[in-house]
């Protein structure tokens, strides 16, 4: 069973093995110890019967190594490219290899990540579901409830679409939770195309061909060599989930989210998958596919971007960098334009030249302090839809900020340019 599975792709870096570790925090610390080690975390979580791994794709390097691209370019295009021409699914037969979990729920590898979570979390889980011809697949936080019974967090988007056309007609929607699969997949899944693509479609395009299985209870598609499956459905039915920390580190509130109920606990001989939130993995998870929407949006309006930053700090998500070559004056504000424009909930953006590398953060300052000016580059805008994952802003609203931090007057370019030591 190789597929799309977890080890096809970790298996090229080697393991280092750290047995049996607590529910409890222990997989926090082993994977921000981890974070940039060559070698993948391989751990079992007490009491879960599958072993799981942890960092796939925590460098950026390893993501696009992934995607099997060796450039920012060429990964945004080969990404949005895919979005934009799903490829059908190859679909296999039952590929044998799965196991009944004999605890249900309590087998899979739930961790409780920060001190002030709620409870125990799935974290690299997606959900498929398919209603009425339309499929979707989307990445979810899963909280334990009991051996058959779990909260999912459905922000309002697809899946949750899907869930509330199921309740319409007085039924529950039959879902699929998938665990453990090739990072590829993940990054389709954790990208957002219009309700219709089916990200499975968008990963197979992006891995030169995906082959499915139908899954055993409601024939849901689903990555041949995946660790675990597990079929149940989205009910009416609430439950408090939460808090929980995310992308950045702060703690989601508690909510009623629909409860899921389970028929059936399915594992294999593949891995699982824990993802640490607020790590490196989650911030390249979810901020890689914005990147490559400001990437597109910006690529637009200038003669070229070079690089698009979703940084650490901002968690991935509300602050960027982009670097472009410039033409004209005022290139620079239709860059920040753009960039907003790209990625919806972004909060703050920074635009330089070439010669600043937005993964250098004093580099990038160094640009804010010597080629920009608050009265003429700074671009506000005020009240604008924001992130809900930012508590600074009231009622979704938010300001946003652009900083043109290029060099402003090209024919005095030289008076900008950075003294260098010869040789280096
Ligand atoms: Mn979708």
């Amino acid at each position: 069973m190789a597929g799309a599975s977890l080890s096809r792709f970790a298996d090229n870096y080697g393991y280092t093995d750290y047995g049996v570790i607590e529910r409890e925090y222990e997989a926090t610390r082993l994977l921000y110890a981890t974070e940039s080690s060559h070698s993948i975390p391989r751990f079992r979580l007490k009491e879960s019967e599958i072993t799981s791994l942890g960092n796939i794709v925590s460098t950026r390097k390893r993501l696009y190594e992934a995607l099997g691209v060796s450039s920012d370019g060429e990964a945004y295009e080969k990404l949005l490219d895919a979005l934009a021409n799903p490829k059908e699914l190859r679909k296999v037969g039952d590929p044998g290899g799965y196991k009944k979990a004999s605890r249900g729920l309590f087998s899979l590898p739930f961790a409780k990540f920060y001190e002030g979570d709620g409870g125990y979390y799935l974290t690299a889980a997606f959900i498929v579901a398919c209603l009425d011809g339309v499929c979707n697949a989307s990445i979810h936080r899963i909280m334990l409830l009991d051996e058959k019974r779990a909260a999912v967090r459905v922000v309002p988007r697809h899946l949750y679409t899907l869930y509330q056309r199921a309740l319409a007609s007085g039924r529950p929607l039959p879902v699929t939770i998938v665990l453990g699969v090739h990072p590829a997949v993940l990054v389709a899944v954790a990208s957002s195309p219009r309700l219709g693509v089916f990200e499975l479609e968008a990963a197979s395009a992006l891995m030169g061909g995906l082959e499915v299985f139908p899954s055993p209870v409601h024939g849901n598609p689903v990555p041949v060599g995946a660790g675990v499956v597990v079929e149940g459905f989205l009910t009416g039915e609430r439950a408090r989930e939460g808090p929980f920390a995310d992308i950045l580190l702060l703690y989601d509130k508690v909510r009623e989210e629909p409860v899921l109920t389970v028929e059936e606990v399915l594992v294999s001989d593949e891995y699982a998958h824990v993802l640490l939130p607020g790590g490196m993995e989650h911030i390249l998870l979810m901020g890689f596919p914005r990147e490559a929407q400001i990437w597109q949006a910006v690529a637009r309006v200038v003669p070229r971007v070079h690089k698009v930053r979703l940084t650490r700090g901002g968690g991935g998500w509300l602050n960027a960098i982009v670097s472009i070559d410039k033409t004209h004056d005022g290139d620079g504000k239709n860059a920040i334009m753009a960039a907003f424009a790209g990625h919806p909930s972004l909060k703050h953006v920074i635009v330089v030249d070439s010669d600043i590398d937005p993964d250098d953060p004093v580099m990038v300052e160094w640009a804010v302090a010597t080629r920009f000016q608050a009265d003429k580059d700074l671009v506000i805008v005020r009240e604008a839809r924001g992130s809900t994952l930012d508590p600074s802003g009231r009622d979704g609203f938010t300001a946003k900020m652009g900083i043109d931090a290029t060099i402003p007057d090209k024919s005095k370019a030289d008076i900008y340019r950075r003294a260098r030591i010869p040789g280096e």
